[in-house]
């Protein structure tokens, strides 16, 4: 393996412990409720999600599930609970789905995330990563976009790295 791909995955590998050098400025995702699918979207107004519950309380279990599962990477309160809403079959739902991620597709996001000397910008849209380092323009991936990967597990398709980081039997 290339030596630059080498430390590429080391220091992806460190990164992926420190979530909090990851700021998600925009996201949308789909979300397999228990029956029916919604469309969320994360931008710097806050959430929003399809969902009837959050037309009436502008806050909602898929909301809350993901509030908790991103928290480190969000840099934002979280949002508020309406005043009819019933909190505690909200938050009963909301543990559930946080457990069970295979519910919650990513389709699009743009994060910051602050690297060893500094800031780069991490886009992924419907499968495909981007990142505006100058590794990733030379190997196709970054420690940012590996190290963002791993801490999104199932929310995300994991990137083509070619041969290099997967070898053959
Ligand atoms: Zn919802």
């Amino acid at each position: 393996m290339e030596s630059g791909m080498i430390s590429q995955l080391q220091k992806a590998k460190r990164y992926a412990e420190e979530p909090e050098r990851v700021t998600l400025e925009t996201l949308s995702l789909h979300f397999q409720g228990d029956n029916n699918e919604y469309d969320l979207a994360l931008d710097r107004d806050g959430w929003v999600c399809s969902c009837p519950g959050f037309g009436m309380h502008g806050l909602c279990p898929h909301i809350m599930s993901l509030e908790r599962l991103l928290r480190p990477m969000l840099k934002r309160q979280p949002m508020p609970y309406g005043p009819h809403q019933n909190v505690v079959s909200d938050v009963d739902k909301a543990n559930r789905y946080y457990a069970e991620q295979d519910r919650m597709k990513i389709r699009q996001f743009r994060a910051k995330f602050l690297g060893s000397n500094s800031e780069h910008i991490v886009t992924y849209e419907e499968g495909r990563w981007d990142c505006d380092s100058f590794s990733f323009t030379r190997l196709g991936v970054s420690s940012h976009t590996i190290a963002m990967e791993r801490m999104l597990g199932e929310l995300v398709k994991p990137q083509n790295r070619g041969e290099a980081v997967e070898p053959e039997d």
